[in-house]
């Protein structure tokens, strides 16, 4: 029977999810839109000592920011599920509330043979692991030293009995085998083949929190909530055999994922794997969202920085897989439709910060004039400037109509990577120049160019057409040709009145948006001030 398929992103709340746990959660969900089936976040929350408050909050929020929505695990309220429902039948989510369940599952693998009762203490362990080091050899739990340890297999039966009843420290380890082939298949990686006699002994279960451990809770619910397909990161496919040998321990075989384990993402440099350390070193964000630890250091985000949701999804994507043509602008749904398993590549994804800036630049370009704008709105209010409903344009009171800050916006974006760049590329746009850039000044404002300037200046206070950029600008452009004047140096003199300095936006266009008075105006002030 064709099952409905069924993934799952499982992350553990150890800190702020990674760039690459993000990648990972994204083609989750891609696989299973594209299939028509369900993505179901559960949180992995065993190890107690790894556990960070707000971790999981973090990634809920990440995920919804990134328009990654679970279809189970999660509610509307973005709380993760603890109670049944029709929606989420396998609540609750969150593994440390599923407690109970896992304890019958150690017992029957111990007594289908397939692991034991280890009895050894933390210090014993470590006493023997020492001594074996001090001999140049390394320790490991398994068949070549579960014969002299102190354990189910080695122990008397009712000396096992007592020690379960009378102790607290025991654990439940797997009976790796000593010499099998495991044979396993990776969606990405094709046949796989390892020797069980080089694993060790893990530990699924353990008394003292009566707790799973991540191999063994992880099964169990990847089981019982019918999962079809694991898609993770590589580092866990060293635990592939051991998965393997445990689907088969519980007789699963029929129903066992298939597994694509997923490269990592790597340095820009390509050396080493990208690391949570990496973004502040390196001047770029490697968390989807800006996070505070517990020491109050800021890791930066991609939403703080200015990234679109939709930029970040798309350059994410484009980390280890490409549709095997030139596109390279999707959205989320363009994804679902051309995500394959198959063009995912083996090796590790180079990130590359500017090409990351790159996908921003591109939906910057493709929003709205409208949505730029009301973006803008709080960078101008914090800047001092009013905005208004009417059709102010107040250089002296600094007031501003918003249909203004939409001819602004519409006239500088391309110039832009985030929204954050609007006011650095034309602050002049709302505010007069009240200073000169000293080596412009020195450079373009002499009597030679001056004199021209302001007889530009005066024909252009003269203008009586409509400002229109159409018509105004070629008309500019006639009167300086016609009299064979020097171009740029002529323009350069009119923008330090301008702007302040001899870079900035192209003369006409400013002018049709400031309008005439206001170019008096400033004429007359470089006039007054530098002569
Ligand atoms: N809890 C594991 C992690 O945080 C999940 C690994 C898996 O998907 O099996 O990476």
């Amino acid at each position: 029977m064709e099952r409905r398929t069924r993934v799952r992103f499982a992350p553990s709340p150890t800190g702020p999810l990674h760039m690459g746990g993000v990648r990972t959660a994204l083609y989750n969900y891609l696989w299973a839109k594209q299939h028509g089936g369900d993505f179901i976040l559960r949180i992995e929350d065993t190890d107690s000592h790894r556990f960070v408050p707000g971790a999981e909050a973090y990634i809920i929020e990440a995920l919804s920011w990134c328009g990654i929505r679970p279809d189970e695990g999660v509610d509307e309220n973005g709380q993760v599920v603890s109670v049944k429902s029709e929606r989420h039948p396998h609540a609750p989510y969150r593994q440390s509330e599923r407690k109970p369940i896992y304890r019958q599952y150690a017992e029957q693998l111990v007594k289908g043979g397939f692991a034991y009762y280890a009895f050894d203490s933390a210090e014993e362990l470590a006493a023997l692991r020492a001594q074996m080091e001090a001999q140049g050899q390394t320790f490991i739990y398994n068949h070549s030293t579960r014969g002299q340890l102190r354990n189910s297999l080695t122990l008397p039966a009712e000396e096992v009995e007592r020690l379960l009843r009378e102790t607290t420290d025991w654990t439940v380890r797997f009976k790796m085998p000593e010499d099998r082939i495991v044979e396993m298949d990776d969606m990405i990686r094709g046949h796989v083949e390892v020797n069980s006699g080089t694993l060790d002994d893990k530990v699924l279960w353990k008394r003292a929190d009566e707790l799973p451990t991540y191999h063994l809770a992880n099964i169990v619910d990847d089981h019982l909530m019918e999962i079809t397909e694991v898609i993770r990161g590589e580092e866990w496919l060293p635990s592939l055999p051991l998965h393997y040998l445990l689907y088969e321990a519980f007789g699963w075989q029929d129903t066992m994922p298939r597994f694509a384990h997923l490269s990592l993402l790597l340095k820009p440099d390509g050396k080493g794997k990208l690391s949570k350390r990496d973004g502040d070193k390196m001047g770029f964000p490697v968390f989807p969202l800006k996070w505070v630890n517990a020491e109050g250091e800021v890791s930066r985000g991609y939403r703080e920085d200015g990234y679109f949701p939709e930029a970040f999804v798309n350059l994410l994507a484009m980390l280890g897989w490409n549709p095997g043509d030139e596109r390279e602008l999707f959205t989320l749904d363009e994804l679902v439709a051309a995500f394959s398993i198959e063009r995912i590549v083996k090796s590790g994804a180079r990130f590359n910060p500017e090409k990351a800036k790159w996908f921003n630049k591109e939906y910057l370009r493709q929003k709205s004039d409208e949505t730029l704008r009301d973006a803008y709105l709080p960078i101008l209010k914090e800047q001092g400037i009013q905005i208004t409903d009417g059709n102010e344009k107040d250089f002296d009171g600094g007031k501003f109509s918003k249909e203004y800050v939409k001819d602004v916006v519409r006239l500088i974006k391309d110039r832009a990577t985030f929204v954050k760049d609007f006011w650095d590329i034309a602050p002049y746009l709302f505010r007069r120049p009240t200073a000169y850039e000293e080596k412009d000044v020195a450079k373009f404002w002499k009597e030679e160019n001056t004199v021209l300037a302001k007889e530009l200046a005066t024909f252009i206070r003269s203008w009586n057409g409509p400002l229109e950029k159409e018509t105004f600008g070629p008309a500019v452009e006639t009167y300086i040709k016609e009299r064979e004047w020097p171009m740029g140096k002529v323009m350069n003199c009119l923008r330090l009145s301008l702007v302040g300095a001899s870079s900035g936006l192209g003369i006409a266009d400013m002018i049709c948006l400031i309008g005439l008075e206001e170019f008096g105006r400033r004429v007359d002030n470089a006039i007054t001030a530098l002569g």
